[in-house]
């Protein structure tokens, strides 16, 4: 029997291997920094492609290149816009866009 993991616990712990990678990096503020950039208050991980296009490659949720760091005010921004996301990723994150 294959266990199917429960899409909130999935995240969880895609969540804190995150953190580590992040941590292991030196990320440990937004790094988006809009203007009202909250810095690093109340963080999270902003991802390249929207949830759904995650659903059949949930592996792809953890994956260091498919996220960025952000603060609440920032991520909201990034969120609110398609082409300030690819923007983003394409600065921050030149590369593969699959990896
Ligand atoms: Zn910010």
């Amino acid at each position: 029997m294959k266990i199917k993991y429960d899409k909130t616990i999935w995240w969880k712990m895609c969540r804190e291997k995150l953190k580590r990678e992040y941590q292991e990096r030196g990320i440990t503020s937004c790094e988006l920094k809009f203007d009202g950039c909250m810095k690093d208050f109340a963080m999270s991980f902003h991802h390249r492609h929207k949830r759904w296009w995650y659903i059949n490659k949930p592996d792809l949720l953890g994956y260091f290149n498919q996220t960025v760091l952000t603060c609440a005010s920032c991520h909201q921004k990034a969120e609110a816009s398609t082409e300030l996301t690819k923007y983003v990723f394409k600065t921050l994150r030149n590369d593969n866009p699959e990896g």
